[in-house]
């Protein structure tokens, strides 16, 4: 990691930092309260800091800000979709999704994606590369102070497949729920994955309690593969085999959400095969129907068809919710502002 990027570094490495350049530690937790609890958008509004010394952190360090872009706002459920703009011109997009219990952000944690699911818009061009932890937390910090409420849950679960970002992934965590920051609970924070099985055993190890949520999207290898080509490279027993380890180590139940798409995997038989999936972990299973993507040939099954694959995994005893559809008046699916502003752009 870059250590002229100041937001990226943790509490304790920030202190280590200006210890070295001769500050005192107060200091270093001054500055870290500054970005991280008041949100601040520069050293210069770092009033409690001596001017030699914030003319200093600006000739050193990088203060990553991101710059708003486009604000949708949903007519129907004030969900708002966010366009930033990143130093280096790469575009990302976050969500911003009211409910009774509190404001959801959602996330990207890459520009671009290499993981290739068939329906997913945000991987379309390819991965363009990773974002910082400061890139992540920014667009928390921003959608906060632009729409001035708070908070209080975030789901990686945007553009990017988090744990191919994974070091930027820690430090993005601990910093979001440090308690000398946004102080987001873990338990608050939900992290999504289409299935890399070693780093779900990585990450089983880091002493978390955030929710680990599983793209399964099919119950046989064969359909899996079909949807999601990275499922070639890890097969659905050794991803079930993680995340099983994640459950044992953790104590954190794990979500499998599974996108459901027309006549592909939404047959009763899916459901009877994903009850079995799901049992022995205590899964939770969100279904998504299907958002249709402009450059995807996949269609949404009929109401009926959804309400019945929920009733048969209910059958089994599995614990399911529909995904609520958030903002369909606005470009609703993962990575479609981003892509339809790449396409004007060319
Ligand atoms: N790479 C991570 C997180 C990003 S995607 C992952 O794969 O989990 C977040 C969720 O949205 C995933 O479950 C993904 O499969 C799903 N998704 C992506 N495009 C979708 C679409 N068009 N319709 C429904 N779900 C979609």
């Amino acid at each position: 990691m870059d250590f002229r990027d100041i937001k990226s570094l943790t509490r304790e490495e920030l202190r280590e930092e200006l210890l070295r350049k001769g500050e005192k530690a107060f200091r270093a937790d001054q500055i870290y309260s500054w970005m991280h609890e008041k949100l601040a958008s520069g050293f210069h509004e770092m009033t409690n800091l001596s001017r030699t010394l914030r003319e200093a952190l600006e000739r050193e360090y990088e203060y990553v800000n991101l710059e708003i872009v486009e604000v949708q706002r949903s007519r129907l459920d004030g969900t708002c979709k966010y366009l930033f703009r990143l130093a280096d011109g790469n575009m990302i997009e976050s969500v911003l999704m009211r409910y009774h219990h509190g404001n959801s952000v959602c996330i990207s944690s890459q520009a671009g994606c290499r993981m290739g699911c068939r329906f997913c818009a945000s991987t379309i061009g390819g991965l363009v590369r990773n974002l910082q932890a400061s890139e992540m937390l920014d667009q928390i910090y921003r959608i906060q102070k632009d729409s001035g409420e708070r908070v209080s849950n975030v789901v990686v679960m945007g553009t990017g497949e988090p744990l191919d970002n994974y070091e930027n992934l820690l430090r993005f965590l601990k910093i979001l729920s440090d308690e000398h920051g946004l102080h987001i609970s873990q338990r608050n924070i939900t992290v999504s994955t289409c299935g890399i099985a070693p780093r779900i055993r990585e990450l089983a190890e880091e002493d978390l309690s955030i929710t680990l949520a599983l793209s399964l999207h099919a119950a046989t290898q064969e359909k899996r593969e079909e949807l999601m080509p990275i499922a070639r490279k890890y097969k659905l027993p050794e991803v079930l085999d993680a995340c099983a380890y994640y459950y044992d180590k953790t104590g954190r139940r794990l979500t499998f959400e599974y996108s459901l798409v027309g006549g592909v995997n939404d047959h009763p038989e899916d459901a009877r095969r994903l009850s079995a999936l799901a049992k022995p972990l205590h899964s939770h299973i969100n279904l998504i129907p299907v958002n249709p993507v402009t450059e995807r040939k996949y269609v949404q099954p009929d109401k009926k068809v959804i309400g019945n694959f929920k009733k048969e995994l209910e059958k089994y005893g599995i614990n399911v919710t529909i995904r609520r559809e958030m903002g369909r008046d606005i470009d609703g699916a993962c990575g479609q502002l981003r892509r339809r502003y790449l396409e004007t752009a060319e």
